[in-house]
């Protein structure tokens, strides 16, 4: 029956090539597609940069359907239907910044059944003249995008979601498509539940990022640490926005989050790599709506490099070309991490990803779980919490220490990320995390370094202090809070002179981190002895100190994606794209992706047929763009 290629498959390629510019489709949009060609209600999950949007772009494409998307935020919308438009894709948004005049025009395009795609908030859908439009426009399938968002379990509750079963009983013959990131099955089992998703196909992709490399790095001097990386992403401190800006605004270096925790951090992180000469700007929903679309239009527009942010500069981002998302702090679960982390390297080139961590982050968090509750959305530290439930709190409790162990952790990160999330990983080196690549060692006298610290810490005794002291006494410092306190006296004074401050802070942490010393957890914590210090003490008890290697450098994988790529021409491509965007009010990758720049840089096309052997390239961008691009190269 359906053994060889059938005239569905041939429409299905075709529509592919010459709209999409793909050669083919990735896991799980095969099916996908084809449950929205036979109108099977579906749910997919796919991870971030998986090509979800696809699956609901194709199928109108191919049998001339009109389908809706439902959106959470009018930037998500614009991007894509900008996107869609340039390919030459009839899509449109109906949204509130529009005036009448354009709403009714979209209407009339959407009951004419001129759209392939129409995008709306849930909170417009639900309406019964929405509902009344798109019943007489005879459209029954509907891709409902973030679907997490109707879980309360998921990191993105939005009640209006909830109210999207309305669908179904306004609609006959109704058709749903979920489509989220989220993975844990708590909340897949919700959408499910809630969208009456039981009969239809669950399509759930593999978590793993393999594009993605990861690095957890003791945090002991942030701002340092912080331009360290992003000099490996051409972000330099030459006084120019992470890197040198080019005459038409357009800023060389690459992409890059810098996530804190409270706003405060934002604007203080962002301030000292000003001061490092980096172009960094802070968003955070503490500040007025137009200067966070500055921000934000500028970080899409790259004219912005480096935002250090609050968790409220997510999701209406859609830079494709995020080339390193850093942590400043731990984040409070796996599924956030992974979330945040995720925005890194969406066009599926190499990216990396670091969190600097120290144990005090948790304590951190578990104050902020401690607090009275009041709505809050997007969560930041400065806001209080939103759940202040017993059962929450412990909920909560349970994903930071999950999260912990993997900021502590010395195994294959991409495995356990992959293991967390339900699904097994090969063994064996994944070549993409710092463990992994070996840049982490296991320091050969661990035991004995520990043994010299918790011997310290026994013998300052009480009152008891906090980590700094302990580091102070251990190196020898001749600090005054170390003799007034007469602690240069001890024996274990300068016990770890010849090591480095910073690094015996890290091990340190990691003894906290292991058990082996305790800490309050008070706003200023002190450390304390435990039966754990005393089985160190006595050799009952092994430790594994590591060291982070003094250099991450880019991996093999990120030097492998720039083969043959002719790296100026790319610079003057990018500088091309910009101008082009900037023109058309639209974001850079909306024109082509870094990847779509990289293969123009490589394959060098000299007319708009060769154009479409590169990534990304349709008949339509290549008709569009190739008067703007071919000359440059041919230049080059
Ligand atoms: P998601 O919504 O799952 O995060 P997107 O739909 O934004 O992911 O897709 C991520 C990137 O992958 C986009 O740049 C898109 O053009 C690209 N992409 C999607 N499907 C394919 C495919 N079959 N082949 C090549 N690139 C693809």
């Amino acid at each position: 029956m359906d053994s060889g290629p059938t005239d569905r498959d041939a429409l299905i390629r075709e529509t592919l090539e010459s709209i999409f510019g793909h050669r083919s489709l990735r896991p799980l949009q095969d099916e996908a597609i084809r449950a929205g060609l036979d109108r099977r209600d579906s749910l997919v999950v796919l991870p971030t940069g998986g090509g979800k949007s696809l699956c609901y772009q194709l199928p109108p494409a191919v049998d001339g359907s009109t389908w809706v998307v439902v959106s959470p935020l009018i930037a998500l919308m614009k991007d894509q239907v900008d996107g869609l438009v340039t390919s030459g894709y009839p899509a449109a948004a109906l949204h509130s910044l529009m005036d009448a005049d354009a709403q009714r025009q979209v209407e009339l395009d959407f009951l004419a059944g001129d759209l392939r795609l129409l995008f709306v908030a849930p909170e417009r859908l639900v309406t019964p003249r929405f509902l009344a439009i798109a019943r007489e426009a005879g459209v029954v399938s509907f891709a409902i995008d973030e679907a997490h968002c109707i879980s309360q379990w998921g990191h993105d509750f939005r009640p209006e979601y909830r109210r999207l079963t309305e669908i179904r009983r306004q609609i006959p013959g109704a058709v749903l498509h979920a489509f989220t990131a989220t993975a844990t099955p708590r909340v897949r089992a919700d959408i499910v539940a809630q969208l009456g998703l039981g009969g239809g196909d669950v399509l759930v992709g593999d978590f793993d990022r393999p594009n993605l490399t990861y690095r957890v790095v003791a945090r002991t001097g942030l701002a340092d640490q912080i331009t360290e990386v992003l000099a490996r992403h051409g972000c330099t401190g030459n006084g120019a926005s992470g890197g040198a800006r080019s005459g038409n605004g357009s800023v060389s270096g690459e992409g890059a989050i810098v996530y804190c925790l409270s706003r405060k951090d934002c604007e203080k992180t962002a301030e000292a790599l000003g001061a490092r000469g980096i172009d960094a700007d802070y968003y955070h929903a503490g500040l007025d709506p137009n200067r966070r679309r500055s921000v934000q239009e500028r970080f899409s527009g790259e004219r912005l490099n480096v935002v250090c942010a609050t968790v409220a500069f997510g999701m209406g981002i859609d830079r494709s070309n995020v080339r390193c998302v850093i942590h400043a702090c731990m984040p409070a679960s796996v599924e956030a991490y992974q979330q945040e982390a995720g925005r890194a390297g969406r066009d599926g080139l190499p990216a990396e990803c670091v969190l600097f961590y120290a144990p005090a982050d948790a304590q951190r968090w578990r104050r902020f779980f401690a607090r009275p509750a009041t709505a809050a959305d997007p969560w930041e530290e400065d806001d209080p919490p939103p759940e202040p439930e017993a059962a929450l709190v412990e909920a909560k409790e349970s994903l930071l220490r999950d999260m912990q162990r993997y900021a502590s952790g010395v195994e294959c990160r991409h495995r356990f990320l992959s293991e967390y999330f339900g699904q097994r990983r090969s063994e064996g080196s994944c070549n993409a995390c710092d463990v992994c690549l070996g840049e982490l060692d296991t320091v050969a006298d661990s035991d004995d370094i520990a043994k010299k610290i918790c011997s310290c810490l026994v013998r300052i005794g009480e009152p008891r202090y906090g980590v700094g002291h302990l580091v102070d006494v251990l190196t020898g410092s001749e600090k005054e809070t170390v003799w007034r306190r007469g602690h240069d006296r001890l024996s274990t004074f300068a016990l770890l002179k010849d090591t480095p401050m910073r690094t015996v802070q890290a091990f340190v942490h990691q003894l906290i981190d292991q058990g082996a010393i305790g800490r309050t957890g008070d706003e200023y914590p002190v450390l304390y002895p435990t039966r754990a210090t005393a089985e160190v003490l006595k050799g009952q008890r092994p430790v594994r100190l590591i060291e982070t290697k003094r250099r991450s450098t880019r991996t093999k994988a990120d030097a492998a994606s720039w083969e043959g790529v002719d790296r100026e021409l790319f610079d003057r491509l990018r500088a091309v794209r910009t101008a082009l965007a900037t023109e058309r009010q639209v974001p850079p990758y909306v024109i082509f992706s870094d990847a779509t720049l990289r293969d123009l840089a490589r394959l060098r096309p000299a007319t708009r047929q060769d154009m479409l052997a590169c990534h990304g390239v349709g008949k339509k961008k290549a008709e569009d763009f190739a008067d703007h691009f071919l000359p440059v190269i041919a230049g080059g």
